[in-house]
């Protein structure tokens, strides 16, 4: 049965009111806040306790059209050790630091128009992502600060954030650890840097301090120094199945056993639209799904199951829907589809495009910009989700067919990708989504709409199987994985 538990009834707290952008006022007031910040270059560098020597500058530039953002200096192995020694679990009561991350939250709203440019410059969001996304690492900060649990963190966390939510999973992985009373060693993607910066910088001027929380922007290589050394007492990861696969080796050589790995990976993730559904939705959910973010979210849809009885309706409705995307500069308000994170990404999602092309199974495709990283959306033809070797991270669609007698054959097809994420079902009869329900084994589960944009406090995200260890982003289990409850191992 579908889950009911006192767990789901939250303490009161409101959720970010974000931006409405169907108001002109709130639109013209946006496009003056974020304007000042067109050409700038920003600089993220180590933010430590203790002054080290910065690495040499790297150019960070933008996926949208290959302009400068800025430059970021990588810490040292000098800094990694001079972060380490100074790591300090934040000594303050769960109320106080519930305060200070309250404090954080309303310094991320009040420096929205930065944090757009940044979003749009850094990591090519279009607006509606933007505001997602800010409102989702506000969402964080408050519902973490607010819930703060007495006891005592594991020391110190590492933090290591993805590029496809630079605010908002950075912020998480970081408020939740610090909300715990740990100290945090926050590494953010190689792409996204600039953000990150900004969002420690404005952490620390809300009072978190700074032997709490350092940031050290990097490669895998400072990843992996900061998941393989004995001072770290626990990892919260969101990305690829494999990084976390070793990540998992890296601290059974040398944490002490129990030391908790929090993972979020990768999802291979369908939808079923059955003959019931309602064509005008299922196809808005399944555009949204598949599309919004370019695709990358690990949420997204990447496999869809149409009925064979309305399959030829849907799918003419879909590629209409794909064509009335407007891809192009994020900036620009116009704009619905932004570029992927950057060249390489872009030229693996374009192979796997033109492979199924060659194959004849390419069924819609629509046109992008030809300057910058942009990979056009793709409606792929399969014989079913057992055909996907792989996540392919971008805006590409998967479409397979069924027949009315074959559903329990789709649910266990999908079961047996070993990756639960999210799965969208899109039906009017309401038996099948109780049986279906029953059987899907996924952590999010989505009826009659997207599957994407899981809300903090009311839609606790994460997988299970490949997709991740649990517990759930958002949730109330999430806070307990980041502290201690038995004492110490003993080492030596
Ligand atoms: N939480 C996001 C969502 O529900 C996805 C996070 C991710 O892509 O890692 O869409």
């Amino acid at each position: 049965t579908l889950p009911t538990g006192p767990e789901l009834f939250l303490p009161e707290r409101p959720n970010s009111r974000g931006w409405d952008l169907t108001h002109a006022p709130t639109l013209a007031a946006i496009d003056a806040a974020r304007a000042p910040f067109r050409e700038t270059r920003w600089r993220a560098v180590p933010r430590l306790a203790d002054d080290a020597a910065p690495g040499p500058e790297r150019p960070v530039t933008s996926p949208a059209d290959g302009s400068a953002t800025g430059s970021v200096a990588w810490a040292t192995p000098g800094a990694v050790e001079a972060a380490l020694n100074a790591a300090r679990p934040w000594d303050a009561t769960p109320a106080e630091r519930g305060a200070v991350l309250s404090r954080a939250a309303d310094l991320y709203e009040e420096h929205y128009g930065e944090i757009f440019a940044l979003l749009a410059r850094e990591a090519g969001k279009t607006l509606p992502d933007a505001v997602a996304e800010i409102r989702e690492a506000v969402d964080f900060l408050r519902y973490y600060g607010a819930n703060a649990p007495e006891g005592e963190g594991v020391g110190t966390f590492t933090c290591i954030s993805p590029w496809n939510f630079p605010l908002a999973i950075f912020t998480g992985q970081v408020s939740a650890a610090l909300a715990a009373g740990n100290a945090v060693l926050a590494k953010p993607a190689e792409q996204t840097p600039l953000i990150a910066d900004l969002a420690v910088a404005l952490l620390h001027e809300a009072g978190v301090p700074r032997s709490a929380l350092q940031s050290l922007p990097g490669d895998g290589k400072t990843g992996a120094a900061l998941t393989s050394d004995p001072r770290v007492g626990g990892v919260a990861f969101t990305g690829s199945t494999d990084t976390a696969r070793a990540i998992r080796r890296a601290m059974a050589g040398s944490l002490a056993p129990g030391a908790p790995l929090i993972a979020e990976t990768g999802g291979l993730n369908a939808m079923i639209v059955d003959s019931t559904a309602l064509p005008e939705q299922a196809v808005q959910a399944v555009v949204e799904s598949a599309f919004q973010s370019a695709g990358q979210r690990c949420s997204a849809l990447r496999c869809l199951y149409v009925q064979e009885e309305v399959s030829d309706t849907i799918l003419t409705m879909l590629k209409g829907a794909m064509d009335a995307l407007t891809p192009g500069d994020p900036w620009q308000l116009s704009s619905d589809l932004g570029p992927v994170i950057d060249a390489e990404a872009q030229a693996d999602i374009d192979a796997h495009v033109a492979k199924a092309e060659a194959e004849g199974r390419l069924l819609h495709r629509i046109a992008v910009p030809g300057a910058g990283s942009f990979s056009a959306p793709a409606l792929i033809r399969v014989p079913g989700i057992a055909d996907l070797d792989r996540e392919v991270f971008g805006p590409v669609l998967h479409v397979a067919t069924f027949r009315a007698n074959e559903l329990d054959a789709v649910v266990e097809a999908v079961n047996a990708t070993g990756y639960g994420l999210t799965f969208g079902l899109q039906t009017r009869i309401d038996d099948r989504v109780q049986h279906v329900a029953e059987r899907i084994r996924t952590g999010n589960i989505y009826v009659n709409r997207n599957q994407i944009g899981a809300i903090v406090g009311s839609q606790p995200f994460g997988g299970e199987g490949l997709s991740g260890t649990g517990p759930k982003a958002g949730g109330p289990h999430y806070l307990t994985r980041f502290q201690r409850h038995s004492a110490p191992a003993a080492t030596g």
